[in-house]
């Protein structure tokens, strides 16, 4: 069976290159959909809480809302982050404090400190399901992921992967030693 939960996030960026309004820079609402599939663990009667998926996805997807997206060779970043420079934020600011941890993999790095978010390819929805894919794919079962973006979007699904253990309690999943990180519960 799936899981399935919701993250909204606002982001602005643009299609450098494209012929077409959105090479100019613009913002979105963006809503990612993400479908876990697993067993469904008895103790808990769920494959996997949502809030919890929300949680694992969040600490790193933050890094994309309230963000400005780009890519690699824009010309834009690095006039942006000159400005940013000159007006002293380019290195964090007091008020910037919803910071995902900063990541960088193949497709895409995240700059917490200036809400920022440079990637190798142009972040269209397909582009964006790769991305979140390629952040998540070890620490969830996704087996769908869905990413819409005002009239634009798209999905992909992926392949099962194996079950993971989960605490009867709580419906998370164990660490390596077979011990639940939120409430401590053991596997005997
Ligand atoms: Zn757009
Ligand atoms: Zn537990």
């Amino acid at each position: 069976m799936r899981s399935i939960t919701k993250i909204d996030l606002q982001y602005a960026h643009r299609f450098y290159g494209f012929q077409g309004e959105a090479q100019y820079l613009h913002g979105h609402t963006g809503v990612l959909t993400i479908e876990v599939e697993d067993t469904i663990e008895p103790g808990v009667n769920m494959v996997f809480p949502c809030n919890e998926i929300q949680k694992t996805a969040w600490a790193v997807l933050k890094n994309f809302d309230h963000a400005l997206i780009l890519r690699e060779d824009d010309p834009l970043l690095p006039a942006i982050l000159d400005v940013y420079e000159k007006q002293g934020i380019k290195n964090g600011a007091p008020s910037n404090k919803m910071k995902g941890d900063a990541f960088k993999t193949e497709l895409a790095t995240a700059y917490p400190d200036c809400r920022l978010v440079v990637t190798k390819e142009t972040m269209t929805v397909e582009g964006m399901i790769k991305i979140v894919y390629d952040l998540l794919k070890d620490k969830l079962n996704i087996v769908k992921l869905t990413f819409t973006s005002g009239v634009n979007a798209a999905c992909a699904e992926f392949p099962a992967q194996e079950s993971r253990a989960r605490c009867p309690l709580c419906g998370v999943a164990l660490n390596e030693n077979g011990v639940c990180p939120k409430c401590g519960w053991r596997k005997a």
